[in-house]
C-alpha cells in the first residue's frame, strides 16, 4: 500500500484513529504499508500542522503504531515538501513559486542543504528506533528532492546545481548518508520520478542515470512516481486508463537490478497480476484502492475479486479534500480514515426495514443495515438497481463507475436484501414495516423558460439513457457536473475506454525531456461534426465548481473539442431555431437543433411527506433529502451512517 496523505494528525484521538486505519488494512492482508509522508524538519512540512519526525517529536506515537500491526511491515515515507509546502517559511533549490502553492520558497544555502541531508539521515535513524521496518524517500511528484533534480526549479551554481551530477547530489547524498548510519540491512526505498510531465523536468537519460546512481548509493528498491503535482496532464483521475504508466516503470526495471514497483491507476487484481507476470515490475503499489477496500488483498487471496469495492479514481473524497486541507475519506467507502466512527457489530434491536429507491443511497443503506442484522426489503420503481449510477454508466469518462454498481449489487445479494424491482411502494404497503427509509432520489428540475416544453428540448436522463435523439447543433442549459457529462456523452458516444497509447497521444506524453513531446497537444478522438454550446447563468468561469483535481481536465478536454462556453446570461426563450439568450451585449440566438436541460434537480419527497402524515416511522437520505447537486459522496456517507444508527 502506497503512502497517502490522511491528515489524521488534525483529528481528535489521532493515535487511536491511525491504529484503527492501519489495523483494518493489516487485517486485509496487505503485504507492506508505506505510511507518511512525514517531514525530516519543520521547514519541509506540507502545511502548518503537517507531521515532522525529529528528536522533538512524540516518538511513543510512532512506537505505538508499529507495535499495533506487528505482522505487517510498516515503511515510513520521508517527504520534504519544498516549494509545495503551504507554510510561508518554505524552502527549495531556488526562489520560484510553484503554480499550485501560496508562497515563494527561500533558496537554501549550500550549508543548509547539507544540514537538510543530515535531517533526512536523523529521521531515518529515528524511524528505525520507532520500529518501522524500512523507509521510503519521496523523490518524485515535484517535491523537494525533485525540485533539486530538475532544471525547471534548480538553477543553482553551487555543488547542488548545474550539471546533472550537481542536481542529483542531494538525492544521492541522502541515500548514502542513511546507508552509512543505518548499515546495509535496513530497507530503504526511493520513490523516483519516472516521468516528470512538466517542461524542464529530467530527461529520460537523466532518470535512468539517477536510478542507477541510487542503486549504487544503496537503495533496496525503487517505487515509481509519475508527474509533478503542477503537471497539466492527468495522472490518477478516472480519465486516465488503468496502469497507464507502466511503460515508465518498465524502463526503470530494465536499467537497475533492485526491485522496482509500479504505481498509479492500479485498482484491479487482474491488471496488477498482468503487470507482475509481464515482468514490467517486481511489486505493485496500490494506494487509493486501499482507501476504497482495506480487504482488497485478502479478497484476492481468497479468490473473490467480485467482492472488491473498487476505487473509481474520482478523487472526490480523497485528493479533492487534501488540496483544500480537509480530512480525506473515500466516496465508495466512507469508513476510510474514519474507522472509529463505524464500529462493527449488530444492531441492538433487529428491525423490519423497507427502503424506497435503489440508487446509491438506498443500496448502500440496504446492505449495511442487513449486515447489522435488520431484515431489509428494497423497493425500486424501475427495472434495475442503480439510480443515478445507471446514468453515469453512459458517460465516456466514467467507465470506472460500473465497478461501484457491480460491488453494490454483490453486497445486496451477499447480505440477503430482498429486492423488489418494478415496484412503486405506497404508504399502505409500508405500514407493516418497523421503519421506512426514503431514498427516492431526485427528478430533473425544469427551469421556467418559454418553449421549454418544445419538441426540440430533452432532459439529461433521456439523453444519457439513450431515449432522446439529438441534432448536430446542441445547446446545453447548465454547466455543472451533469452539463459536462452531457457534452462528453455527445462527443464520445458510444463510449469506450481509451487505450494507453490513445491517452498518451491525446496528452503528448513521451519519454523525452520532461515526459512531454512538446509537439503541441493533439485533439482527443471524438465526433467532429457536432456544434455544442454549454451555458450557465452565473458569470463565474465555467467549470470552476467542478472537482479540483478533475474539473480542469474536463474543462480542458471540452475546450479542445471545440465546445463553446457561455456564462453570465439570461435564458429568454427556446424556439425551433435554438435558444435566445440575453447578455450584457444584448440578445442573441444560439442556433441549435436540440436543447439539453441540465439545470439541476429536485428531491422526490412525496412519499416521505405521506408517511410522516400517517406517523409511520421513517428517515430520508441521499438526493431525496438534499438535491443540491447529484452527490453520490454525500448520499453514500449519509446512508452508511444511518445504517450504523438504526
Ligand atoms: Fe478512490 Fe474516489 Fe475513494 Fe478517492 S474517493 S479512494 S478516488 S473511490
Amino acid at each position: 500500500m502506497g503512502s497517502m496523505h490522511t491528515r489524521i494528525e488534525t483529528f481528535d484521538r489521532p493515535l487511536e484513529r491511525e491504529i484503527a486505519y492501519l489495523k483494518a488494512r493489516a487485517d486485509g492482508m496487505i503485504g507492506m504499508i508505506v505510511v507518511g509522508g512525514i517531514s525530516p524538519n519543520r521547514e519541509g512540512r506540507l502545511e502548518q500542522d503537517g507531521p515532522v519526525l525529529d528528536r522533538s517529536s512524540d516518538l511513543d506515537y510512532h512506537k505505538a503504531l508499529t507495535a499495533a500491526v506487528p505482522e505487517t511491515p510498516l515503511f515510513l515515507q520521508i517527504l520534504h515538501a519544498g516549494r509545495y509546502s503551504k507554510i510561508p517559511e518554505c524552502v527549495s533549490a531556488g526562489t520560484q513559486k510553484s503554480p499550485i502553492s501560496p508562497y515563494p520558497p527561500r533558496s537554501l544555502s549550500t550549508a543548509e542543504v547539507w544540514r537538510t541531508i543530515d535531517d533526512y539521515v536523523e529521521t531515518a535513524v529515528i524511524a528505525r528506533e520507532c520500529g518501522y521496518a524500512g523507509i521510503e524517500i519521496m523523490g518524485s511528484e515535484g517535491y523537494f528532492i525533485n525540485q533539486f533534480l530538475a532544471p525547471r526549479t534548480n538553477q543553482r551554481s553551487d555543488e547542488f546545481g548545474g550539471s546533472f551530477e550537481g542536481r542529483s547530489r542531494l538525492a544521492i547524498e541522502i541515500v548514502r548518508g542513511i546507508r552509512k548510519r543505518l548499515g546495509a540491512s535496513y530497507p530503504m526505498l526511493f520513490r523516483i520520478s519516472a516521468l516528470e510531465l512538466v517542461e524542464g523536468g529530467m530527461t529520460e537519460d537523466e532518470t535512468i542515470q539517477l536510478a542507477q546512481e541510487l542503486e549504487r548509493a544503496g537503495v533496496d528498491g525503487l517505487n515509481t512516481g509519475i508527474g509533478w503535482h503542477e503537471a497539466r496532464i492527468p495522472t490518477v483521475a478516472y480519465t486516465v486508463p488503468r496502469a497507464a504508466w507502466v511503460e515508465a516503470t518498465r524502463r526503470l526495471k530494465r536499467a537497475v537490478s533492485v526491485p522496482v514497483m509500479a504505481s498509479n491507476r492500479i485498482n484491479d487484481p487482474f491488471v496488477a497480476e498482468d503487470i507482475l507476470r509481464s515482468g514490467d515490475a517486481d511489486l505493485v503499489s496500490l494506494a487509493r484502492q486501499m482507501f476504497a477496500d482495506p480487504a482488497f488483498a485478502k479478497k484476492v487471496y481468497e479468490d473473490k475479486p467480485e467482492a472488491i469495492n473498487t476505487c473509481i479514481a474520482c478523487n472526490q473524497a480523497c485528493l479533492d479534500r487534501i488540496f483544500v486541507q480537509k480530512a480525506p475519506s473515500c466516496l465508495v467507502n466512507p469508513r476510510a480514515v474514519r474507522e472509529l466512527e463505524f464500529p462493527d457489530g449488530k444492531a441492538a434491536k433487529p428491525r423490519k426495514i423497507a427502503v424506497i429507491g435503489g440508487g446509491p443511497a438506498g443500496m448502500t443503506f440496504s446492505f449495511n443495515a442487513a449486515e447489522r442484522g435488520h431484515a431489509v426489503t428494497l423497493f425500486e420503481a424501475g427495472p434495475e438497481l442503480g439510480g443515478q449510477l445507471l446514468l453515469a454508466k453512459a458517460v465516456p469518462d466514467k467507465i470506472e463507475f460500473d465497478e461501484t454498481l457491480r460491488y453494490f449489487n454483490y453486497r445486496i445479494k451477499e447480505e440477503g436484501v430482498e429486492v423488489r424491482t418494478n415496484t412503486r411502494a405506497t404508504a399502505d404497503q409500508l405500514a407493516g414495516f418497523d421503519h421506512v427509509v426514503i431514498a427516492t432520489g431526485v427528478k430533473p428540475r425544469t427551469p421556467e423558460i418559454k418553449g421549454i416544453d418544445g419538441p426540440n428540448v430533452v432532459s439529461y436522463p433521456d439523453l444519457l439513457s439513450g431515449k432522446a435523439r439529438v441534432g448536430r447543433r446542441v445547446a446545453i442549459i447548465g454547466a455543472g457536473g451533469i452539463g459536462f457529462d452531457a457534452a462528453e456523452y455527445l462527443l464520445d458516444h458510444p463510449r469506450r475506454q481509451p487505450s494507453e497509447s490513445e491517452f498518451r497521444r491525446e496528452y503528448g506524453v513521451a519519454a523525452q525531456a520532461g515526459g512531454l513531446t512538446f509537439l503541441g497537444r493533439p485533439q482527443a478522438e471524438h465526433r467532429k461534426d457536432l456544434e455544442i454550446t454549454i451555458m450557465q447563468r452565473s458569470d463565474e468561469r465555467i467549470g470552476d465548481k467542478l472537482s479540483i483535481t478533475i474539473g480542469w481536465i474536463k474543462r480542458d478536454r471540452l475546450l479542445r473539442a471545440g465546445v463553446k462556453f457561455r456564462a453570465g446570461l439570461r435564458y429568454r426563450q427556446i424556439t425551433e431555431n435554438g435558444i435566445e439568450i440575453e447578455t450584457a451585449e444584448g440578445v442573441q440566438l444560439i442556433e441549435a437543433d436540440t436543447v439539453v436541460v441540465c439545470a439541476g434537480q429536485e428531491s422526490e419527497k412525496d412519499l416521505y411527506h405521506d408517511l410522516r402524515a400517517r406517523e409511520i416511522s421513517c428517515s430520508i437520505i441521499g438526493g431525496a433529502h438534499v438535491a443540491a447537486e447529484v452527490d453520490a459522496l454525500r448520499a453514500i456517507d449519509e446512508a452508511t451512517r444511518l445504517a450504523m444508527e438504526l
